[in-house]
């Protein structure tokens, strides 16, 4: 198995992103609505929460693998 990356996301920030909400590093991140007042990446969880808490009834498909 592979940890290098797991290593390296402690030094080279500059690659990763934290997610705003949850401060977790996300290789995949999500740029937040304007309307969210939110800078910064979302981790896809909480893009997702803030979605649904933003547009309750709306079906809002976030890749999800
Ligand atoms: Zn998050």
């Amino acid at each position: 198995m592979f940890f290098i990356s797991i290593k390296k996301s402690k030094d080279t920030l500059a690659s990763k992103q934290k997610c705003t909400i949850c401060n977790d590093e996300v290789e995949t991140y999500y740029v937040p609505m304007k309307e969210w007042k939110l800078e910064g990446a979302l981790c896809g969880d909480c893009y997702s929460k803030q979605l649904s808490d933003f547009y309750p009834g709306d079906h809002i498909r976030v890749n999800k693998e």
